[in-house]
């Protein structure tokens, strides 16, 4: 929780007032708060007792064992809030991949047990590797190799990627964050060709498609599939393509 107070004020007695009263407020429906803040109090305690002969071995322990349990807590929640919104762009590039694999790359179906495949072998990555234009190219070249595709923008933002295999093509799935909201770019190495989306005239380069209700536009250049979707139009899909490829 971002609005979190700082419990060492609270508990050294540096909150007064209606800062005070707002924090001890938020113990109540903060779990993780309270739990810290309780521990915090005995650690207090337990410091104080320590000029007197008393055995403080029992409640160290008991603080220790409880600091331990709040971080590690603290860690498992860390890692779903950073991979949030890359499992959640990782599900809708999946349904788009389902779609695209029956128009671009093969006439068979896909299955939901095949997605199923596909989801598990879409891993995340860490956000440092993507958020810089150096460490995204490097990213880029390992994952699907050299994509045309320009990283020398600083907005719009990459914040997520995945990658993964489908089908033996090597697949990217990268989140940007822009103004508008959120999109994601996924490009698939070792194929060309899109069959079967609608041709929309922005200089007869995109094709483009709404699947899972999003909006969808591709393009293939240079033995890659390239996809930018989003919750927006088309016009807007094809406009953050041309930031972002790579001219002849
Ligand atoms: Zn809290």
């Amino acid at each position: 929780m971002s609005d979190c107070p700082d419990l060492h004020l609270m508990v050294d007695g540096v909150l007064t007032g209606e800062e005070l009263a707002s924090a001890h407020a938020h113990l109540d429906v903060c779990p993780q708060c309270k739990g810290q803040y309780e521990a915090i109090l005995s650690l207090k305690r337990c410091l104080g007792q320590l000029p007197e002969p008393a055995d403080c071995q029992k409640p160290w322990k008991a603080c220790i064992d409880r600091l331990n349990e709040i971080d590690k807590a603290k860690r498992i929640d860390g890692f779903i809030g950073k991979y949030a919104w890359g499992i959640c762009g990782a599900f809708l590039a999946l349904i788009v991949l389902a779609g695209v694999h029956n128009r671009a790359l093969g006439p068979s179906n896909v299955s939901a047990g095949q997605v199923a495949q596909m989801a598990s072998s879409l891993m995340p990555v860490s956000s440092s590797r993507v958020s810089n234009p150096n460490s995204i190219q490097q990213f880029m070249n390992e994952s699907v190799g050299n994509a045309p595709l320009a990283y020398n923008t600083s907005q719009p933002r990459a914040v997520s990627g995945a990658r993964g295999v489908f089908y033996g093509h090597p697949i990217v799935q990268l989140r940007f964050v822009d103004d508008k909201g959120s999109f994601v770019l996924l490009v698939i190495g070792g194929t060309d060709g899109l069959e079967g989306f609608d041709p929309i005239s922005v200089g007869n380069r995109y094709q483009g498609s709404q699947m899972a209700s999003v909006n969808c536009i591709g393009w293939a250049d240079r033995g890659f599939a390239l996809f930018v979707m989003g919750d927006r139009s088309l016009a807007d899909l094809c406009k953050i393509a041309e930031s972002v490829r790579i001219r002849e």
